[in-house]
């Protein structure tokens, strides 16, 4: 075998344990064996890479090596577990940015050398478009998904923002035609960058969760289109794979929140009082204690727990466990209601409840658990909102109509843990805290399960 051959052997090998990792990831019982495969495929891409000699000085690639191993262990010392929405948004515009240079790079190089083709120019133009929207639209989603960017953009922002597109259109036409007038390219990349802002920019409330998944899918497009830049199959492969599981997410996600994918793109600015609105529930809201929540409790036979981002902020998934098994030993049935957008993450509170070792089993989707609202006695909603604000199924005037929720106001009694009225991440009023059925137990999630189930083994 000759070592080109040797090479193409080992990048296809990278390939085929990226597809079989994938694959395993679809299921929580193989995630762990998906992982290993994905990271195995990684080690044997990289050392193949540095093995094929068509790479830059060795020393480069220690320092690169080095600094990036170095902010990545910090990063992941430092990263609560609220905080990997965010991370995951950092990385998704790392990963596009890293595209632009690397094409961006190998593009500037072969205009030097007057000799661009037709596949590199068009690449190379993806490339810079794709990769710098991913990176722009990233960063507002980090700083949204952070709460510390609060701009919901300006009205007439979607005329701005389809005349930009429009302009970057013309502007790939003119790369891909003239490689050689390097304004184009200039143009191209600032175009970009203010598109990527311009898209993001009024996304908030139930749409965030699709953009995070499409900004996923970009990425993944940048990397792929930018394997096509340097001729390299297994970038292609592994970018078209991370593009298309992305597509399949974001469409997945779509689905959940009653939403098309072109209602997100070009939402228009919303513009959402933020704020307590505590002055919007009057006096119609009932709290409670763990002792009475723990009365109610011990004659219920079924109840159905609710999570959401709140649970993850409290670290309640273990407290949340020992009432399980508290009220299980009861001989009481109980279940958790799984929203697919609960929490900042796709599959956050699966992840949550599953480092809690709460048997899959236990966990209902949205469309399982709905239908069994009405035969639930208690329903016990924790650090959740948006989730289960029945103004999104009632009010149709209200920035996240339209969006399923958990109809949790269906059940017998329903009891919210949360620390005060705030509003959940959409940032708008819930009148399930002033329905009749309701009672809200203030304080931290974790400290309120542990307290109720204190009430329930001394009753
Ligand atoms: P929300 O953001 O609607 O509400 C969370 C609630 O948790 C808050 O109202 C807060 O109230 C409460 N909370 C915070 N800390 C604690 C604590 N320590 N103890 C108890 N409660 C606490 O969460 P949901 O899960 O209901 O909804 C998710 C939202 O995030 C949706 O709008 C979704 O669109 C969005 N989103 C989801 C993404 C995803 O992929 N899953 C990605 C991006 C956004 P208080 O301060 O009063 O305690």
């Amino acid at each position: 075998m000759t070592f080109p051959d040797a090479i193409a052997v080992g990048y296809l090998l990278a390939a085929v344990l990226f597809i079989l990792g994938l694959k395993a990831l679809g299921r929580p019982r193989t995630a762990r064996r998906g992982n290993l495969l994905g990271a195995t495929g990684m080690f044997i891409a990289i050392a193949v890479t540095l093995l094929d000699r068509a790479i830059v000085d060795f020393r480069f690639l220690a320092l690169g090596v080095a600094i990036g191993a170095l902010v990545g262990a910090l990063l992941a010392l430092k990263v609560r577990m609220t905080g990997m929405p965010e991370l995951v948004a950092l990385f998704n515009g790392f990963g596009g940015a890293a595209s632009v240079l690397v094409a961006g790079a190998a593009f500037l190089e072969v205009v030097d050398t007057g000799t661009v083709d037709d596949q590199l120019a068009v690449a190379a133009a993806v490339t810079v478009l794709v990769g710098a929207v991913t990176f722009t639209g990233s960063m507002v989603a980090f700083g949204k998904l952070r709460e510390s960017l609060r701009w919901n953009g300006f009205s007439g922002l979607h005329i701005v923002r389809a005349a930009t597109g429009a302009v970057a259109l013309i502007l790939v036409v003119g790369v891909v035609v003239q490689p050689d007038s390097l304004g184009w390219f200039w143009g191209l990349a600032a175009a970009g960058l203010l598109l990527g802002v311009l898209a993001t920019i009024a996304i908030g409330g139930a749409d965030m969760p699709v953009v995070i998944a499409l900004l996923n899918a970009f990425s993944g497009v940048a990397a792929s289109t930018t394997g096509f830049v340097l001729d390299n199959p297994l970038l292609i492969i592994a970018g078209s794979l991370v593009g298309a599981s992305g597509l399949i997410l974001t469409q997945i996600m779509c689905t959940a929140m009653n939403r098309s994918i072109l209602d997100v793109v070009f939402s228009k600015a919303v513009v959402v009082a933020r704020g307590s609105h505590d002055d919007a529930y009057g006096d119609g809201v009932t709290s409670t204690s763990a002792e009475e929540v723990a009365m109610l409790l011990e004659v219920a036979s079924r109840v159905v727990i609710v999570p959401g981002y709140g649970l993850a902020v409290a670290q309640a998934q273990h407290a949340v466990r020992e009432l399980m098994t508290v009220l299980e030993g009861a001989g009481a049935e109980v279940m958790f209601g799984i929203h697919p957008v609960a929490g900042r993450m796709p599959g956050h509170m699966n992840v949550l409840l599953a480092e809690a070792e709460i048997g899959y089993e236990h966990l209902l989707e949205m469309d399982r658990v709905n239908p069994t609202f009405a035969q639930t006695d208690v329903t016990i909603v924790i650090g959740a909102n948006d989730v289960v604000n029945p103004s999104a199924r009632d009010d149709a005037g209200s920035p996240i109509a339209g969006m399923p929720i958990l109809d949790v106001d269906e059940s017998g009694t329903v009891i919210v843990v949360k620390r005060s009225l705030s509003p959940g991440f959409a940032g708008i009023p819930n009148p399930l805290f002033v329905a009749d059925n309701t009672l809200m137990l203030f304080g931290d999630g974790k400290q309120a399960v542990l307290d109720i189930v204190a009430a329930l083994m001394e009753g």
